[in-house]
């Protein structure tokens, strides 16, 4: 019997006290990790959710799927490389080496999430702060379009609202105003006081309404900002729900933390879901210049030509290689269908929608359960993942520095 301690990678919460007691190379007690992390781990051990190499769907050795893949994309006149978010830093810079040695085409899931969030916060638009500052010292901690009990179970008592040492006097809430503004209710709506509801899409307005930008009073506002205004350290937990009824823009946050910054420290963090997509976008930002869609045919260019999304729309990519992500499950059929004709190679640790429906299909270890590697948590602090067991696979790196090797 062996104990080891262990990152989760199951969310973008990177629990670092998981505990894990191995029998046999396989686990057989996992300490503290929430219900859907103690399932990523297992997953990795149970061979019905592991892919096999394939070519057209037939079963091959990893060194033809590799040639294969290298054919694939050597003979490409438009690659495009896609995914990353739960790769390791040291994957994410072998694939965009790999991007630019093909003259292809890179981005990640950012590009319809967090993209514009984070490259505000990168150029030093958006205060931000790591979550260690968080605990004890903010006093409002305020979520915006997001469910942490569902998407990241253990966020509120690891991080932020459980995290705290100091409860009210009769022992029963952490001394900090938990509030959270959202559509409907929620796990989290329950527990904040207050809980503000809003209409689908009114985001923009509330915030705008809070700034005075706003020709009319929405109702929200006035309590928001009073809560924010009385607060010396809030820290805003922005969501999906908010990044989308935002359509992607954060101008109205920006301006919101500009006009309390005279009076509260107000930070942002990106309540990502993917382990290391604040890894990737700060990678390809140094790289490029922008944290998304970035095409390296004529140099370096950036803009929406090079994004998945409008390469699926417009059928201009021929062959696409997805690492570590499973856009056939995120997106919609009616966009996915517009690949057509592209040949998908797909590296992937666990079977997926996407290596159903790749031509080539190249397994590869889990990183933080089958090999090691470094990534950024979604406050931006570095996170060495450690490995469990060495499985069968290679890891990303290898896969991605044999394709630069002989590409
Ligand atoms: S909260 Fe996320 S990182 Fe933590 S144990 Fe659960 S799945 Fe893993």
């Amino acid at each position: 019997m062996r104990s080891r301690s262990l990152v989760c990678t199951g969310c973008g919460c990177l629990c670092d006290d998981i505990q894990v007691q191995t029998n046999d190379s396989r686990p057989i007690l996992i300490e503290n990790a929430c219900a859907k992390g103690a399932a990523h781990i297992q997953a990795s051990f149970n061979p019905e959710r592991r892919p096999h190499c394939t070519i057209g769907g037939r079963q091959c050795g990893p060194g033809e799927a590799v040639a294969e893949a290298r054919r694939l994309l050597g003979n490409s006149r438009n690659p495009l490389i896609f995914g990353l978010d739960s790769s390791t830093l040291s994957a994410q810079s072998l694939a965009i080496a790999l991007a630019r040695k093909l003259g292809g085409s890179i981005d990640s899931a950012a590009s319809f999430s967090y993209g514009p969030l984070l490259a505000a916060m990168l150029g030093g638009d958006l205060p931000a702060c790591s979550l260690a500052e968080v605990k004890d010292r903010a006093d409002l901690l305020l979520y915006w379009g997001a469910d942490p009990p569902n998407t990241h179970p253990r966020h509120l008592s690891l991080h932020s609202y459980y995290a705290y040492s100091e409860y009210n006097p009769a022992g029963w809430y952490p001394r900090v105003t938990l509030v959270c503004v959202e559509v409907r209710r929620t796990e989290l709506s329950s527990m904040s006081k207050p809980a503000i509801r809003i209409k689908p899409g009114e985001d923009r307005a509330v915030i705008e309404a809070i700034t005075g930008e706003a020709q009319s009073q929405v109702g929200a506002a006035q309590g928001l900002a009073e809560l924010i205004r009385k607060s010396h350290f809030c820290v805003l937990f922005c969501g999906l729900g908010l990044m989308h009824s935002l359509g992607g823009d954060p101008g109205p946050l920006v301006r919101m933390a500009r006009l309390f910054a005279g009076s509260t420290r107000m930070a942002v963090i990106p309540m990502i879901s993917e382990v290391n997509m604040m890894g990737f976008c700060r990678l390809l930002h140094q790289t490029a210049g922008q944290v998304s869609s970035v095409g390296f045919k004529d140099g370096t260019a950036a803009g929406r030509e090079h994004s998945f999304l409008e390469q699926v729309r417009r059928r201009s990519a021929d062959c696409v290689l997805i690492v570590g992500s499973d856009p056939f499950a995120a997106l919609p059929q009616s966009v996915m269908e517009n690949l057509g004709d592209a040949k998908i190679v797909c590296l992937s640790p666990l079977a997926t929608a996407s290596t159903m429906a790749a031509d080539v299909v190249i397994p590869t270890a889990l990183p933080g359960v089958e090999c090691g590697g470094s990534v950024l948590r979604m406050d931006g602090v570095e996170v060495a993942l450690a490995e469990l067991e060495k499985g069968a696979y290679p890891t990303e790196e290898a896969v991605l520095s044999r394709l630069l090797e002989i590409l």
